[in-house]
């Protein structure tokens, strides 16, 4: 198959490592100040999954010197317990970010807890407080996957204004805020979904496609017009040649055709998100230090290096 003549690969692990090399500067810097930034990580439950993702989000805060908390809950947790937990984190001074992993068991009500975050917490950026502040233009804290998309495409791309950006998938944990963060990067967006009608013919359209859908290899060669530069945030586990793997929403060897630049599955994407969890930790404990609740302070002033 011919590709683009210098497809760049965008390699997610390497840009996560230089965002977790500037966080764990700010981190220096602070404690330099008396101040080391603390995160919470409530897991409710036992899924394995969600045990091997709050193990690597403790793993990385240690790394980057952020002081992690862990707090387990047996699956039977009161959704009143729970937000008891979450109340004496709200209250503690000493703790800057709250994350609650999800999915969480069927009898706790996810909206309610998430909505019980303190927003200066909510180093998810999933309170309505900041998920509105996002789509008003104002900073605050935002989702951490959509946020290391912007880093990967800023890398690869430079200036984004005027860039066309198609958008597939409008998640509230991806796709809108994804949206949302092209929109306030001066790109012309477009969103994709289940209900939109000729998929290929729009995608065709965009200098950058985003791709949030979790369809394994859905977005092919014939989607893409010569020169996108494709961000796969889709993680799928597939069965072939009797083994299994993890492909993106993406269908690479094909997509390598006609993109400029292409994140891979895994090694794009994935790696970037924890590191947006530590940056927004320190944003976080930046805000709650400088701010008093609810202004608006610039990203840039909170973290001068971390732009
Ligand atoms: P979701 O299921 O909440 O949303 C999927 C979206 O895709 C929906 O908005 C839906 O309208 C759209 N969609 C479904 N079928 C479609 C189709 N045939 N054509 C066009 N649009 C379609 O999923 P999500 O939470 O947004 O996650 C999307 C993917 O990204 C998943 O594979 C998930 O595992 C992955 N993900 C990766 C990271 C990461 O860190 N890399 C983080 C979050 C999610």
């Amino acid at each position: 198959m011919s590709s683009q003549p210098s497809v760049k690969l965008i390699d997610g692990k390497a840009a996560s490592a230089r965002v977790l090399a500037e966080v764990r500067a700010e981190v220096q810097a602070l404690r330099g100040d008396g101040i080391q930034p603390a995160l919470a990580v409530v897991l409710v439950g036992s899924d394995p999954a969600s045990q091997v993702y709050v193990r690597n989000k403790v793993l990385r805060a240690e790394e980057t010197g952020i002081r992690s908390l862990e707090f387990k809950l047996p699956a039977d947790t009161a959704e009143a317990e729970l937000l008891a937990l979450i109340e004496r984190l709200n209250a503690d001074a000493e703790v800057n970010g709250i994350l609650v992993q999800l999915p969480l068991p069927a009898h706790i009500d996810e909206n309610r807890v998430l909505q019980a975050i303190a927003p200066l917490k909510d180093v998810d950026g999933f309170h309505s407080e900041n998920v509105g502040g996002l789509s008003q233009g104002r900073e605050v804290l935002t989702p951490c996957t959509p946020s290391g998309c912007m880093r990967l495409l800023r890398d690869a791309c430079g200036e984004l204004r005027g860039k066309h950006a198609v958008v597939i998938g409008r998640s509230n944990i991806v796709g809108k805020p994804m949206a949302a963060l092209l929109l306030q990067a001066d790109c012309t967006v477009t969103v994709l979904h289940s209900r939109s009608r000729d998929l290929p013919a729009l995608c065709r359209q965009a200098d950058i496609v985003v791709a949030a859908v979790g369809k394994p290899r859905l977005i092919d060669a014939s989607w893409l017009k010569p020169g996108a530069v494709v961000i796969d945030v889709g993680i799928n586990r597939i069965d072939e040649d009797g083994r299994s793997k993890l492909v993106g929403d993406v269908d690479f060897d094909s997509a390598l055709a006609q993109a400029s630049a292409i994140t891979p599955v895994p090694g794009g994407v994935g790696p970037m998100t924890i590191a947006y969890l530590m940056k927004n930790t320190l944003v976080a404990a930046r805000l709650q230090r400088q701010a008093p609740r609810g202004a608006r302070i610039p990203e840039d002033a909170a973290c001068p290096s971390l732009s």
